[in-house]
């Protein structure tokens, strides 16, 4: 089995990468480094794992089979994407289309990493697939929230005009070893603000919620719709939420620190709310993230003790 994973040197597209090299794929990972690092798959030396460094938005070409393309590629935290506008919408729409046409060519299946970003910041909660989402196209995550809307619509344009095998990943907040110290997302901030026993730095209230699921459970879910015959969308996270502020007193605790928490203002359009529905999951793929937050950021914690 041969699989391409676009953004392999990410967060998750590393873990994609280890969990492939597991189950005998043969691997081509392919990113451009925007936002991702060498050293996420330095420890994987085999012979099935080729890296290429390449712009998905220009086209690629390959002589083998491929079976399966693991597109992830896309910054992601909310800082990455604000600070790579262009970049962001220009991955979402030309390195999708790349992308498809690849898989319609070498008649291989395509897995959409798309995002919860889609609901925008939702008027219901939790979120279902079939609820279609309020975000604004406008303003500044707009940039990832649409470039994601219009991946999904031309995954879905190359499915059914083209009768290319495809899938759509939602994806909701994810952890875990791998992550950039300073990608900006909440679960690096606090975790090197508590290490350092610096203040945390809660954004507005901190009464917004989120829902954090353990990135092996992530990929074993994103792992299981490839395998599918499923199209999706499917949402892919821990239905268990939490609001920003308690979340923060969980990190200290855990560390056992005296981090102050302080407020900030917060980001415009920040979602208030954030919880997936995973019943389409449950049911289709048999599919339930099982890694308590707790068990999950000791791990994630023991990462960033040992990179800095
Ligand atoms: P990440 O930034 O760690 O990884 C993204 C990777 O894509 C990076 O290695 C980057 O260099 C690469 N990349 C970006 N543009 C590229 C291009 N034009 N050509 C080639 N490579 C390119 O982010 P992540 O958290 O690992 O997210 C991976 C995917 O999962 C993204 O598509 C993201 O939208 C999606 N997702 C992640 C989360 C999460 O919580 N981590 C939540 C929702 C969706
Ligand atoms: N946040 C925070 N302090 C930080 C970083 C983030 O309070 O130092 C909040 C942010 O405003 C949001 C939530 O934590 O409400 C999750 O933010 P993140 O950037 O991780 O991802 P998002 O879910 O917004 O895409």
């Amino acid at each position: 089995m041969k699989s391409i994973v676009t953004g392999g040197a990410g967060f998750v597209g590393s873990h994609i990468c280890d969990l492939l090299l597991e189950k005998g794929h043969e691997i081509i990972c392919i990113d451009n480094l925007v936002t991702g690092t060498t050293r996420n798959i330095e420890h994987i030396r085999s012979e099935h794992f080729t890296y290429i460094e390449h712009d998905i938005t220009k086209p690629i070409y390959f002589g083998d089979k491929i079976e399966y393309i693991f597109h992830l590629a896309s910054p992601a935290s909310p800082i990455d994407y604000l600070d790579l506008p262009i970049q962001t919408l220009k991955v979402g729409a030309l390195g999708t289309y790349n992308m498809l046409g690849l898989a319609k060519e070498k008649g291989a299946r395509l897995l959409l990493a798309s995002t919860s970003e889609v609901y925008g910041d939702p008027l219901v909660n939790p979120q279902p697939e079939t609820y279609w989402g309020n975000v604004n196209p406008i303003g500044p995550r707009g940039v990832y929230d649409e470039a994601k809307r219009y991946a999904e619509a031309i995954t879905m344009a190359y499915h059914r005009y083209h009768g290319v095998d495809t899938c759509i990943a939602r994806i909701f907040n994810t952890y875990g070893p791998r992550m950039r110290a300073d990608d900006g997302r909440v679960v690096p901030n606090f975790i090197n603000q508590a290490l350092k026993g610096k203040d945390m730095t809660v954004y507005g209230d901190g009464t917004q919620t989120r829902s954090f699921c353990y990135v092996s459970n992530l990929v074993d879910g994103l792992y299981r719709l490839m395998m599918s015959t499923e199209v999706g969308p499917v949402n892919l996270g821990n239905p268990k939420e939490i609001s920003v502020l308690d979340f923060a007193r969980i990190v200290i605790k855990i560390i056992g620190c005296d981090s102050k928490i302080v407020f900030e203002e917060l980001p415009l359009d920040d979602p208030k709310v954030r919880r997936p529905n995973i019943e389409r999951a449950n049911d289709l793929l048999k599919w339930q993230p099982d890694i308590p937050l707790e068990n999950g950021l000791i791990k994630t914690i023991e990462y960033f003790e040992n990179i800095t």
